[in-house]
């Protein structure tokens, strides 16, 4: 688990290391589900920031409550009483509260005690914080929080603005709350600040204490913006300040591998393909040969929506790679990709006389020695393949290109190492391609400084995919449209429903969703399936199959979910579709549509919370990639969109990079100049910042050395 304290990690043997059974109210109990938050230390809770927060200073008038209303009241206790629920013989607890305007009964189930706590308080002021229901002019509270009115100032779920921190199974965000109270009340004091005082003056920062005490526990909005400012601030800061260090030490850039590419080179291209390039693939083409017949190494992010031919463009690099007697490789994330970019660009490229090679996990060993010793000669061709081209042994002599697709399932530090491969007295040229659009600043971030080519033309002749959203229940009309979709000679794939658990069971969903189709729905169709745990020739061989037309309805996980492409497949039923996030369903679904004819997308889905329906009205409305990557970076955050985990970067924690990209671009500016000014942070009032860069960025700092 990263170690996600920005504010307050500090060397060990402090307080703020103390293991966080320790806090009051957490204990060795707990201390295993906050594991499940990734919280271990007291910092790591201290740094676990609220999702949001409710004001609940106000309290609404009993008799002014309206059905359904989530509010904040208070009362005086009249009385509470003890019962049993008629049917299941549950425990249940009636609480009677009233105040000038009218009165409320609250409900509790499952906690037999509270009927004395609440009788003890007969005529003491408590507040309550819940949703309402109104009947019959009885209003009442189902299980809300609660809490004694006191004077004290330190009143912790109501009266005050409340953090609503992320919660897991077993452990409320109330429950939470308390615990980070306990933590800032025994702890707080070893927080120490990090950043530069003439950095925080001028910037009118707020102090690191401050701040982190603010965003559990603000004593007002002003408070509480002041204190995320400070936080997010920080936040960009630190992983700008790791960026502008590895620049650094990674010293002058290597020179480039200026490349001979005449206008012969696109020429054959255009001859060898079976359709024209659109203008935004030319103007792209262009733009990357202009890169790579410089001295200076290519790094280049292509993005361009799932289906724009962002493949040709990487043929078209290949090609002049290998004809100007350089090596050049392609990664791509899954072996299903690896195997259909293989036999695409072989089709395409073989004829011109360029060697394409595929290098996956299962590669046979024999195969994969002969293909090793080819890199590792300089055989001028093209090595496609998987994580396997990133692996210990391999070793190019001659690498003129590296191209990684679909970025977004690689991390920074696989990218490097791809690159760093081909280490030499050259550094090859790098092409990056996505289908996610990344807004610029997010760019900037990721890869430092890279220049962007954008395809944003689609091939002609495309139709949006026309999308559904469908509850459950109505199954059975989909399998209907389905049959007929294939009566007309087409095909269909189904996701199954995402299992993230394991692997493992995610096959066997898959298995048993294939099985239920054969059996039960398509009997008379031909049903395929395809999941991650087969072998990779087994894959190959339903892929084949589907691809030739002896699958009707392919039933598949997400291991179809980047660049697969069978045009003749024109639907996709996307089984429990609540489950996927909203780039994933777009990247699912522009696995159809490939074609020139009509093709549709059916999400089966019955979400529970607004969240979740709002992602799925965001498909049925919008079909552009770039708005889809920014409504869902409004909806998850920048960390699982971009899927940090593996990137080499600690997610983020607090800061949004759409909303808060000012606040980037002054970190930037800010650690740029001054690593320009103090390169090794040696000056005193820098040393708090180079230990707590040190401890975070590991992985990033080796990254440029190693
Ligand atoms: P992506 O950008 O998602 O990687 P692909 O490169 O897989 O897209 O291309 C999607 C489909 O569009 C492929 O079947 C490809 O052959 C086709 N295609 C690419 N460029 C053109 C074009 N200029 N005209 C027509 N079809 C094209
Ligand atoms: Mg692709």
């Amino acid at each position: 688990m990263n170690s996600p304290a920005e504010v307050t990690q500090r060397p060990t043997g402090t307080g703020l290391a103390t293991p966080v059974q320790y806090v009051k109210g957490v204990g060795p109990r707990y201390a295993l589900l906050l594991q499940k938050l990734g919280i271990q230390t007291v910092e790591d809770l201290l740094s676990h920031f609220p999702l949001r927060w409710e004001d609940r200073r106000h309290f609404a008038p009993l008799g002014r409550v309206q059905h359904l209303e989530t509010v904040c009241s208070s009362g005086t206790v009249v009385g509470a009483v003890a019962e049993r629920t008629p049917r299941r013989g549950m425990a249940l607890v009636r609480v009677v509260i009233q105040d000038a305007t009218g009165r409320a009964e609250l409900v509790y189930f499952n906690q037999p005690w509270l009927e004395r706590r609440f009788n003890q308080l007969k005529g003491s002021p408590i507040c309550v914080f819940g949703q309402a229901s109104r009947s019959s002019g009885l209003l009442t509270f189902q299980s809300p929080e609660w809490e004694e009115l006191t004077t004290d100032e330190h009143a912790l779920h109501v009266n005050r603005i409340v953090p609503i921190h992320p919660a897991t199974e077993g452990l409320t965000p109330k429950q939470i709350r308390g615990m980070v109270w306990n933590a800032l009340e025994k702890f707080g004091r070893y927080v120490r600040e990090t950043l530069p005082v003439s950095l925080r003056q001028r910037l009118q920062l707020a102090h690191a204490a401050e701040a982190l005490r603010q965003i559990h526990f603000p004593d007002s909005q002003e408070a509480l913006e002041r204190a995320r400012h400070r936080l997010v601030f920080e936040e960009l800061f630190l992983l700008q300040m790791a960026l502008a260090m590895r620049k650094q030490a990674l010293g002058p850039q290597l020179p480039g591998i200026p490349m001979e590419i005449g206008p012969e080179v696109p020429d054959r291209l255009r001859q060898a393909l079976p359709f024209p390039l659109t203008r935004a693939q030319e103007r792209v083409i262009g733009e990357v040969y202009a890169d790579m017949r410089r001295d200076h190494p290519m790094n280049r992010l292509l993005q361009g929506d799932v289906g724009s031919g962002k493949t040709v463009v990487a043929a078209a690099a290949a090609l002049a790679t290998v004809a100007a007697g350089y090596q050049a490789a392609l990664m791509a994330p899954t072996e299903i990709l690896a195997e259909q970019h293989a036999r695409v660009l072989a089709d395409l490229l073989a004829p011109m006389g360029v060697t394409v090679r595929r290098l996956v996990g299962s590669t046979r060993v024999k195969g994969k020695r002969l293909i090793y010793e080819e890199m590792r000669t300089g055989v001028p061709a093209l090595f496609l393949g998987t994580h396997a081209l990133i692996q210990e042994a391999v070793e190019f002599a001659n690498l003129g290109l590296a191209i990684i697709d679909e970025q977004h399932r690689f991390g920074v530090l696989q990218r490097l190492t791809l690159i760093d491969k081909g280490a030499g007295e050259r550094a090859p040229h790098v092409l990056v391609m996505t289908a996610t659009p990344i807004p610029r600043s997010l760019a900037l971030t990721i890869y430092g400084d890279l220049d962007v080519s954008i395809i944003d033309e689609m091939p002609p002749g495309r139709k949006r995919v026309v999308t559904h959203w469908k509850p459950k229940d109505q199954r059975e009309r989909t399998y209907a449209g389905v049959r007929s979709l294939v009566r007309q000679g087409r095909q269909v794939y189904f996701l199954c429903p995402l299992v993230e658990e394991s692997e493992k069971l995610q096959a066997q969903a898959a298995t048993e969703l294939a099985r239920r189709l054969q059996d039960k729905v398509f009997p008379d169709l031909r049903v395929g399936l395809v999941h991650g745990q087969m072998k990779s020739h087994e894959k190959d061989e339903v892929m084949d199959r589907f691809r030739a037309g002896e699958i009707d309805v392919l039933v598949a996980t997400v291991v179809i979910e980047v660049g697969v492409d069978v045009p003749n497949a024109c639907c996709m039923v996307i089984e429990d579709a609540e489950r996927f996030g909203l780039a994933q369903l777009h990247q699912l679904r522009g696995r159809v549509g490939r074609g020139s004819e009509q093709s549709f997308c059916v999400l089966l889905a019955d979400p529970t919370t607004e969240e979740g329906r709002q992602r799925l009205t965001a498909m049925i409305r919008l079909h552009d990639g770039f708005q889809i990557a920014e409504q869902d970076l409004r909806l998850r955050g920048p960390g699982e969109f971009y899927g940090t985990q593996q990137s080499g970067f600690p997610p983020l924690r607090i800061a949004n990079i759409v909303g808060d990209q000012q606040i980037l671009e002054v970190a930037r500016r800010e650690a740029f100049a001054l690593v320009a000014e103090d390169p090794d942070l040696a000056g005193a009032e820098h040393v708090p910042l180079w230990e707590l860069i040190h401890r975070k960025f590991v992985g990033l700092l080796l990254a440029s050395v190693g």
